[in-house]
């Protein structure tokens, strides 16, 4: 188990420290109101980087080859909540709360997922996981068609919020390690 701020520890101390967003602690709704025009700002220039650092954003180029993909400032400033901003970044470069990373980083022994049909990539987490299959039929009757894609989940404010639904469904992006 650990906790999500240990989760952003590691996350920021990559070499991915451009995509710190910051998590702080929030007494009042004043302090997070505030927070959330930081993170959106940070969000801009987080964005911006990403795409300027280009041996860092192949995965993320690859998403926005598609034609119809919002891009990051519009996209992320239509996300209301910080969390959701911090999920999809992670989802759209893979440096996210899935077994594949965390090995890589010397978090797990094994990359693969625990339904051992695979390694737990982002792919392999929205698309074909036979754990989720319940919490996927609900996504793919969201989106709409059924034809269902990374690319997809991730392009646009109005996929990405059926794409929370289901990352929240999972369980698996919560703040615990599983
Ligand atoms: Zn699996």
């Amino acid at each position: 188990m650990y906790k999500y701020a240990d989760w952003h520890t590691f996350f920021c101390n990559e070499s991915t420290a451009f995509l710190r967003i910051p998590l702080r602690a929030h007494t009042n709704s004043n302090n997070l109101r505030s927070h959330v025009g930081e993170i959106k700002a940070e969000a801009q220039e987080t964005w911006r980087k990403l795409w300027t650092h280009s041996d860092k954003a192949g995965h993320l180029r690859r998403i926005l080859s598609r034609e119809g993909t919002e891009a990051g400032p519009k996209l992320y400033n239509n996300i209301a909540d910080r969390r959701s901003v911090l999920t999809l970044v992670q989802l759209r470069t893979g440096y996210c709360a899935l077994n594949k990373y965390l090995h890589r980083i010397g978090k797990k022994d094994s990359p693969k997922c625990t339904c051992t049909h695979g390694i737990e990539s982002v792919e392999h987490y929205l698309l074909d996981c036979p754990k989720y299959q319940v919490q996927r039929a609900e996504l793919r009757e969201a989106v709409n068609p059924g034809d269902i894609t990374v690319a997809k989940l991730l392009e646009n404010c109005k996929t990405f919020k059926h794409t929370m639904e289901y990352i929240r469904a999972t369980g698996r992006m919560e703040d615990r390690e599983t």
